[in-house]
C-alpha cells in the first residue's frame, strides 16, 4: 500500500491510500470516519489500522481522482526526525573520511518537513545550500532495545527524503550541524509512505536526485553501510523508537559541495529526488 496524506477540496488534511505512484487517491477517512485524520494517529493504531486500509484498498470505493487531490507530506509531526550521516561508502570516499564503525546519529526538527511538491526556501543567512537524497524508513511499532532479526517488524515502510542542508552552517560557522539541517522546509519528504509489503527489497532500490533536469546523484540502495535493520538495533539502544519516527538513511555520493568547483542550490532550481518502487518528490527552491 501507498499510505498519504492529502488534501482534497476544501477538506482539510486527510489520509488516503495512493492506488499506484501518481495514481487516484482512496479517502480512508470517508472509507471508515473513525480512522484519524493524521498519519502519526493512523500509525500509533498499529495492525488494526493497517487491515482496515487493507479493506479500502479491496473496496474500491472513496476513489478521488488524482487531479482533485493535493498530497502533503506522508507524515508531518513525527515524534522523532532521525539522520544517518555518511552512510555509504562512496559517500566517505568523496568527502575524504574513514567509513564509520558505528552509525553517525543526528537530527532534524520535524516542524521542517514539507510535502513532495512544495518549495524550499533559501533561507537568508546561508549562501551554500546543498541537495541530499535519501532512503527513509518509517517506525510502525514501538520498541527499545531491538535485536537485529526483529527489527523489520517495527518498520512499516519506506519514503523518499530530500536532506537539504546548508554547508556553511555544518561546516563552517562553528560546525552547527543541526542548524544546518533543520532550517524551515528542509525536509521534503514523500509522495507515499510505501509499506514493506510493497517494497521488493528496500536495499536494491535506485536511488537518484536531479537539479533543473541534471543527474547529480546516482546509486543504490544495495551501498548503504548500515541497512535498515541495523540502524533500528543501533538506535533503540538509545532511545525508543515510536510509530510515525522517520530515521533518513544517509545520502549517496554526488552532493554538491563535494564538486570541484563546489556547486550549490539557488533559487529557481528544482530538485527531483527518487527510489525505484516509491516515487519521486520534485521541489522548487524559492
Ligand atoms: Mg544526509
Amino acid at each position: 500500500m501507498r499510505l498519504v496524506q492529502f488534501q482534497a477540496s476544501a477538506a482539510g488534511p486527510r489520509i488516503g491510500l495512493e492506488e499506484k505512484d501518481g495514481g487516484n487517491v482512496i479517502d480512508l477517512n470517508a472509507f471508515d470516519p473513525s480512522l484519524p485524520k493524521t498519519m502519526r494517529e493512523f500509525l500509533e493504531r498499529g495492525d488494526a489500522a493497517l487491515a482496515i486500509a487493507k479493506r479500502a484498498q479491496e473496496s474500491g470505493q472513496h476513489i478521488l481522482p488524482r487531479s482533485q487531490v493535493t498530497l502533503l507530506a506522508p507524515i508531518t509531526k513525527p515524534e522523532k526526525l532521525i539522520c544517518v550521516g555518511l552512510n555509504y561508502a562512496d559517500h566517505c570516499q568523496e568527502q575524504n573520511v574513514d567509513i564509520p564503525k558505528d552509525p553517525i546519529i543526528f537530527s532534524k526538527f520535524p516542524s521542517c518537513i514539507i510535502g513532495p511538491c512544495d518549495e524550499i526556501i533559501y533561507p537568508p543567512e546561508s549562501s551554500e545550500v546543498d541537495w541530499e537524497v535519501e532512503l527513509a524508513f518509517v517506525i510502525g511499532k514501538k520498541g527499545k532495545h531491538i535485536q537485529e532479526s526483529a527489527a523489520m517488524d517495527h518498520v512499516v515502510g519506506f519514503t523518499v527524503a530530500h536532506d537539504v542542508t546548508a554547508r556553511d552552517w555544518q561546516l563552517k560557522n562553528g560546525a552547527q550541524w543541526l542548524l544546518a539541517k533543520t532550517f524551515d522546509t528542509f525536509c521534503p519528504l514523500g509522495p507515499a509512505i510505501v509499506t514493506k509489503d510493497a517494497v521488493s527489497d528496500p536495499h536494491k532500490l535506485g536511488i537518484c536526485c536531479k537539479v533543473n533536469g541534471e543527474l547529480v546523484q546516482n546509486s543504490n540502495t544495495s551501498q548503504l553501510i548500515f541497512k535498515t535493520p541495523a540502524l533500528v538495533a543501533w538506535l533503540s539502544r538509545f532511545i525508543t523508537l515510536s510509530p510515525g519516527d522517520v530515521i533518513l538513511t544517509g545520502t549517496p555520493p554526488g552532493v554538491g559541495f563535494s564538486r570541484k568547483p563546489p556547486v550549490f542550490l539557488k533559487k529557481g532550481d528544482v530538485v527531483h529526488c527518487e527510489i525505484d518502487e516509491l516515487g519521486a518528490i520534485r521541489n522548487k527552491v524559492v
